[in-house]
């Protein structure tokens, strides 16, 4: 299967030196991408700035905000049978952004900021058989918010962990997750290094086409494609 995967941050640029981010460190998308071209598949990793080694047999595409990861997906995603959204996106952007370095001494910028797009939704029209699977860290509820996010984004499933949990967060090189499809009943895993967790989400991948439940989802959401 040709698979696109996407792993950690996106950076918004204010100026070229100073940028909006989040603590992503792409290890549970590295671990994806290293788990799926382990068993066999064709990986595109569309990573943000990271400092991972890439993954043995993975092309590797670097990008720098969530505009440049959507043009990159836009792009690629017609070649690919899947893809699995594992990036923390961040959520707005300055609405300007300075060529020159802003001086400390001399301003006091002010900072408007507007919403990214949800790259998942924009994807929406070139998912047809396609299989998206995404990503919830959330902290509280994690499998309420995650059933909302799986509906919103039309995903197949959706991957809900709690990042309030100890070694479950963004730096661990642990994690413990439910797969939440949007056809069948959860599976909870225990606590599991990343790459354990990432084969359980290929494995469910790999499960899911074979089975040709992804047609079927896709049919009944969109009956004219
Ligand atoms: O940030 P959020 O909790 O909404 O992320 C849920 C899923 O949506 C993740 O798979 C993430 O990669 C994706 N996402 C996206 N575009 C955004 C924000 C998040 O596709 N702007």
């Amino acid at each position: 299967m040709n698979l696109l995967v996407t792993a950690g941050p996106t950076r918004e640029h204010i100026d070229p030196v100073r940028f909006l981010s989040n603590p992503s460190t792409g290890k549970m998308g590295f671990a994806v991408a290293e788990a799926a071209a382990a068993r066999g598949h064709r990986v595109t990793l569309v990573a943000g700035p990271v400092t991972l080694a890439t993954p043995p047999g993975v092309q590797r595409v670097d990008i720098t905000s969530a505009h440049e990861m959507l043009a990159t997906l836009q792009h690629l995603l017609p070649q690919c049978a899947a893809l699995v959204m594992t990036a923390a996106v961040a959520d707005w952007r300055p609405k300007h952004c300075s060529t020159q370095k802003l001086k400390k001494a001399t301003m006091r910028p002010t900072l408007e900021l507007e919403p990214n797009p949800d790259i998942l939704s924009t994807l929406a029209p070139l998912k047809q058989q396609r299989v998206f699977i995404g990503f919830a860290a959330e902290t509280g509820n994690p499998l309420d918010e995650a059933r909302r996010k799986l509906k919103t984004k039309g995903l197949d499933m959706i991957v809900a962990n709690d990042v309030s949990q100890p070694h479950a967060g963004f730096a661990s090189d642990t994690n413990q997750v439910t797969l939440l499809p949007a056809i069948g009943p959860p599976q909870a895993l225990p606590l599991l290094d990343k790459l354990a967790v990432a084969h359980h989400i290929i494995a469910w991948l790999e499960a899911y086409s074979a089975s040709g439940a992804s047609r079927n989802a896709n049919a009944e959401r969109s009956p004219a494609l």
